[in-house]
């Protein structure tokens, strides 16, 4: 079976033909560094990764660009408002989004361009929008500069809207000298005390569909295979981001993929509401590894409704994976993960990258394997733990890789060599049937959130959960 995704612009789901064999090309809309990053934001980038790994998994050569938006009104008006300069605010909100993509195991975009590095770009797709008879600088002089959406006869075709239906565009004063209010801007003219730059139309800063366009154009070509965002980006800013390039004579995206919102109590997630669930408060909840889980899990293109109940349910689902992989290296030895991954979890994330069918192969992998372990079937125990961890992999998920392992691997040898001490004791006291010693020693070590359990192969610990 071949891979293939729904395709906003196509309203279907399209085998994925790249425009060079063996590579892909992604553009991914970042973050609009006004504020750190809430859940709902990193799930793009959970999701994106996912893609993006199963994309090199199944062979390509992938090429994949996050932008950073640092550039643009609610910026200004942070930085305004904190009496900072507008780079202090988006220096600050960009490295917390680094730290949240690192913290949930997002593997770094090959190239990750801000906005206010690519001007030049801008002013050159500006300029031959203007020269095509596409856009135009108002006629008031005030730097702002237009495309002109009735030049357009495709405007719409993205979010599937006829021209007439299209609402006016709100992202400019109501007073600008604009041709027909459904025309956006590419440039909006400076205003006193706010970052400006340079134009051949006037000073003034860049509009966020255009940054878009430009930066995309620039690192994965006229043409490119995939264009992501949210849900919540088709309209206005990726119908006017294809717009601009289509009509300046670019290719642009082949396959539009948009992920689902994170909502919660049935509400779109606002600053007020997404204040606790920030990620720094959020891996206090739950491992950052759990997290993944849990917002990884869910089809893409589904909507998530947070609730704590989930997301601990969601952690006891990872633990089950980890809790067969931990054994499995106990009685075994290391474990390598394995070459390929089963084909039902091929076949799963080939269709539209189906997640939880994927899910679905690894926890019956994870059963089958603590049968095996449990009726001493060790070759078998151990094909299943080098697929689970190939599976996991492309999840971003092996608690075995270096990701999930290093962490707090310094400490738990420490801990490790103390609890040992410890479980000598406990084993000295029962050998010599002082068995209160030992229960209070194993209780000392519960209080101390450290869960021993008897085995066939000896006492082994682990930390409590939750
Ligand atoms: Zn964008």
């Amino acid at each position: 079976m071949s891979l293939r995704f729904y395709d906003t612009s196509a309203r279907q789901v399209r085998e994925f033909v790249p425009l060079r064999e063996g590579s892909a090309s992604l553009y991914l809309c970042g973050a609009t560094v006004q504020a750190p990053p809430h859940i709902g934001h990193i799930r793009s980038g959970v999701n994106f990764d996912i893609l993006r790994r199963w994309l090199s998994h199944s062979g390509y050569d992938v090429t994949f660009c996050r932008n950073v938006t640092d550039i643009d009104d609610k910026i200004i008006r942070v930085a305004a408002s904190e009496g900072v300069p507008w780079w202090q605010v988006t220096e600050r909100n960009q490295r917390a989004f680094t730290r949240a993509y690192e913290t949930l195991g997002c593997l770094p975009p090959t190239v990750e361009p801000r906005a206010t590095g690519h001007v030049p770009e801008m002013i050159d797709l500006m300029r031959r929008l203007i020269d095509d008879g596409h856009a135009y600088a108002s006629d008031d002089g005030c730097g702002d500069v237009y495309f002109d959406v009735r030049s357009y006869p495709s405007y719409g075709e993205l979010s599937n809207q006829r021209l007439d239906q299209v609402m006016e565009s709100s992202d400019s004063d109501p007073d600008r000298d604009k041709r027909d209010p459904r025309d956006f801007a590419l440039w909006k003219g400076a205003k006193p005390g706010e970052p400006s730059w340079d134009t051949p139309w006037g000073r003034g800063r860049p509009g966020w569909h255009l940054e878009c366009s430009a930066m995309a154009t620039k690192y994965l070509g006229p043409s490119f295979d995939i264009h992501g965002g949210g849900l919540d980006l088709i309209f206005p800013h990726h119908e006017n981001e294809l717009a601009q390039s289509r009509a300046a004579g670019d290719g642009f995206a082949q396959y539009w993929l948009h992920n689902g919102m994170l909502s919660v109590g049935g509400e779109k997630m606002s600053k007020s509401l997404g204040n606790s669930l920030l990620i720094p408060q959020m891996v206090q909840k739950v491992r950052p590894v759990e997290l993944r889980y849990y917002l990884g899990q869910a089809h893409y293109r589904s909507t998530i409704d947070y609730s704590d109940a989930a997301l601990r349910e969601a952690a006891a689902a990872y633990q089950r994976i980890e809790g067969f992989l931990t054994r499995a290296v106990e009685v075994l030895g290391e474990v390598a993960p394995a070459d390929r991954v089963p084909d039902g979890f091929a076949s799963a994330l080939d269709d539209d990258l189906g997640v939880s069918q994927a899910l679905a192969v690894v926890h019956g992998h994870v059963r089958e394997g603590n049968t095996a372990l449990a009726s001493g079937g060790k070759e078998q125990a151990a094909e299943i733990a080098g697929e689970l961890r190939a599976m996991l992999a492309v999840l971003g998920l092996d608690p075995l890789s270096e990701q999930w392992s290093s962490a707090d691997q310094g400490l738990g040898e420490v801990v490790d060599a103390l609890v040992a001490v410890a479980l000598e004791q406990r084993k000295a006291a029962r050998a010599r049937k002082d068995y209160a010693a030992a229960d209070a020693i194993r209780d000392q070590l519960a209080e101390a959130g450290i869960v021993v359990e008897d085995t066939p192969q000896g006492s082994r610990w682990d930390l409590r959960r939750g």
